[in-house]
């Protein structure tokens, strides 16, 4: 039975500009101690899905259809209270973009580790938290005697080291980390990298890792997901991704990154991806696509399994 199991799932935000479809039939699973890569261009619904998992999608987005089941709990249909007593934290826990700059800054980061664990644990007395916040500092790399310290009196990766103490406070068995790395310099991204990497095998916790960055999901993931306008284009293992993509949309991805292929030209995919208002019948990935063809803009592919783990929603692959 995986950890997790995402099933047919949408999410739609209701603008006054009209539906924007931003996670459209989407299913993959998650099983424990693995990590799973979500990959895809800024917009493609990535972030979206991250925070639904969570049932935290930001008004006037929701979940319209399909199914999350978390160790076999129905996520989809639990009530609020429940979610927040027995599910968000408890049993998955999220990294969330830019978390680090929200840091509250009238407070010591030793009382917003406790705090977190506070809200979330009954029965935890405010010395016990702060006790497993020093323990947690230590155990992202910070000297526990920084557990007063202000946000402003630490560096960029420290800070993020925070967070991911934050996220790692109650033990999740899942954490989804959505773009850990952004706004920190290289050397801080590798450090912030390895440090994830050293938890999630200490602990054998599960990953979601979102990026835009292929390059950065290649040294983490076991498994990679990529995400094209509000659909999963293509699943498959981390070698099957990199070393052999099917969909057009993955291969010139991978194409674009040349830390991974070696110093060959940069085929930038041209064009934009499409209004998710509005988006083009058929395949969504047709009007940049160079094999696309009538049947691509009639209609959409399905996904098919063309070799053991590996999926793909593309005509060139169906008879
Ligand atoms: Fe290109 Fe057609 Fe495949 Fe879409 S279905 S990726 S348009 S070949």
């Amino acid at each position: 039975m995986p950890l997790l199991e995402v099933k047919d799932l949408r999410v739609y935000y209701y603008t006054l500009k009209g539906v924007v479809k931003a996670v459209d039939k989407i299913s993959f699973s998650v099983e424990k101690g693995e990590t799973l890569g979500l990959a895809g261009e800024s917009g493609c619904g990535k972030s979206t899905l991250g925070f639904s998992l969570l049932r935290l999608v930001p008004p006037p987005g929701r979940i319209v259809e399909g199914k999350i089941l978390f160790e076999n709990m129905d996520v989809t249909s639990l009530p609020e209270d429940r979610l927040r007593r027995e599910y968000r934290w408890k049993r998955v826990s999220m990294i969330f973009q830019g978390a680090m700059n929200a840091l509250n800054p009238v407070k010591t980061i030793g009382d917003q580790i406790a705090e977190a664990i506070l809200v979330h644990e009954e029965n935890v007395t405010k010395k016990e938290a702060l006790e497993r916040a020093a323990e947690l500092l230590k155990m992202v790399g910070i000297d526990p005697r920084r557990i007063k310290s202000y946000p402003h009196e630490l560096s960029g990766g420290m800070k993020q080291r925070v967070i991911i103490a934050m996220a790692l406070a109650l033990n999740p068995p899942l954490v989804i980390a959505d773009e850990p790395t952004t706004a920190l310099d290289v050397v801080v991204q590798a450090q912030i990298m390895n440090l994830l990497k050293r938890l999630k095998k200490q602990y054998n916790m599960s990953m979601i890792l979102i990026s835009h960055d292929l390059a950065l999901i290649a040294e983490i993931a076991d498994r990679v997901a990529v995400m094209y306008a509000g659909k999963i284009v293509e699943l498959g293992t981390a070698e099957q991704i990199y070393n052999s993509p099917k969909h057009p949309y993955t291969q010139g991805l991978i194409s674009s990154v040349p830390r991974l292929r070696g110093p060959k030209k940069l085929e930038w995919i041209p064009g934009q991806p499409p209004d998710l208002r509005n988006p083009p019948p058929g395949c969504r990935f047709a009007p940049r696509c160079p094999y696309a063809t009538d049947r691509c803009r009639r209609g959409e592919p399905p996904v098919i399994e063309i070799e053991p783990q590996h999926y793909v929603g593309c005509w060139l692959y169906t008879k």
